[in-house]
C-alpha cells in the first residue's frame, strides 16, 4: 500500500456535499460513506480534521435577501453547520473512528468550544476532529474558516471535497468539453474567479503555503486514493 503524502490535513466538506441527491438536508447513506472514506485516511495513519459547511441546511446570504438582518442570518448558518458536524460525528463513530466536535460557538452541553492546542492534541492522538460553526464571525464562510483552521492546526494540506474530481475550465456536467486541470496557481485560481472557494479562503491559503486538493467526495475512496497520490485530482499550489 502507498505511503500517504500527507501527515496532517483538513478536509472542508460542504452542506451539499452532505446533502447527496437530495435539496435539503442531510443524506444519511451520503455521510456514511463518507465517514467510511475518512476511515480509510485515518487508517493510513494520516492526522484528519475537519470543517463542515451549512448551505444544505441555511445560509446566511439568503436569509439577508430575504430581508434578514445579515449578521443574525450568519449566526443561523453557523448553527446549521453545528447539526451537520454532529451528523458526521455519529456517523463517523459508527464507523469506529474516534472525533471530538470543537465549536467556534460554544455550546458545551453539546460539544467542546474550539481550543487550538486542544484540537491539536487530539489530533496527535488519532481523533478527528470536526470543527463546527465556521470562523464565529458572520460574513465570513466555512471555505475561509477551513483554510483558518488547516493553518492553526499546521495542516499539510486543504483537502476540498467536491460534486467532480478537481477543477475544470466550466462545469463539466454541464459543459462536456470542459477540461480538468491537474494543478493550478493560487493566483490562477484568483485570477479565472473558478468557482471552487472563495478568494478569502485562496488568499489565506496562499499566504501560508497551504496546498489545495480538490477532489471528488462522492467517488467511494476517493479521499484515500488521492491520500496516497493515486486518482483524479486538482492540486492548487
Ligand atoms: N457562516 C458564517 N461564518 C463563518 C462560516 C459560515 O457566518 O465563519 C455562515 C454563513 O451564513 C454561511 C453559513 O454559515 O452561509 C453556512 O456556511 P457555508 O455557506 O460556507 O456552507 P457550505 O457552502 O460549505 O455548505
Amino acid at each position: 500500500m502507498p505511503a500517504p503524502i500527507y501527515k496532517r490535513v483538513l478536509l472542508k466538506l460542504s452542506g451539499e456535499a452532505l446533502m447527496g441527491s437530495r435539496d435539503y438536508g442531510l443524506d444519511n447513506q451520503t455521510v456514511k460513506d463518507i465517514a467510511v472514506d475518512i476511515k480509510g485516511v485515518v487508517e493510513l495513519g494520516v492526522e484528519v480534521c475537519l470543517v463542515v459547511g451549512g448551505g444544505n441546511i441555511f445560509r446566511g446570504v439568503a436569509g439577508a435577501s430575504s430581508g434578514m438582518d445579515r449578521a443574525q442570518a450568519d449566526s443561523m448558518g453557523m448553527l446549521a453547520t453545528v447539526m451537520n458536524a454532529l451528523a458526521m460525528q455519529s456517523a463517523l463513530e459508527r464507523a469506529g473512528v474516534a472525533t471530538r466536535v470543537q465549536s467556534a460557538i460554544p455550546m458545551s452541553s453539546v460539544c467542546e468550544p474550539f481550543i487550538r492546542r486542544r484540537a491539536e492534541r487530539h489530533m496527535e492522538k488519532g481523533r478527528v476532529v470536526i470543527f463546527a460553526a465556521g470562523s464565529g464571525n458572520p460574513f465570513f464562510t466555512t471555505d475561509t474558516a477551513a483554510a483558518l483552521r488547516a493553518a492553526e492546526m499546521k495542516c499539510d494540506a486543504l483537502f476540498k471535497g467536491t460534486q467532480v474530481d478537481g477543477v475544470y475550465s466550466a462545469d463539466p456536467r454541464k459543459n462536456p468539453n470542459a477540461e480538468r486541470y491537474v494543478s493550478l496557481t493560487y493566483l490562477d485560481m484568483l485570477a479565472r474567479d473558478l468557482a471552487v472557494m472563495d478568494a478569502a479562503a485562496i488568499s489565506l491559503a496562499r499566504e501560508n503555503k497551504l496546498p489545495i486538493i480538490v477532489f471528488n467526495i462522492h467517488e467511494p475512496g476517493a479521499f484515500t486514493a488521492v491520500m496516497q497520490g493515486e486518482g483524479k485530482f486538482t492540486t492548487v499550489v
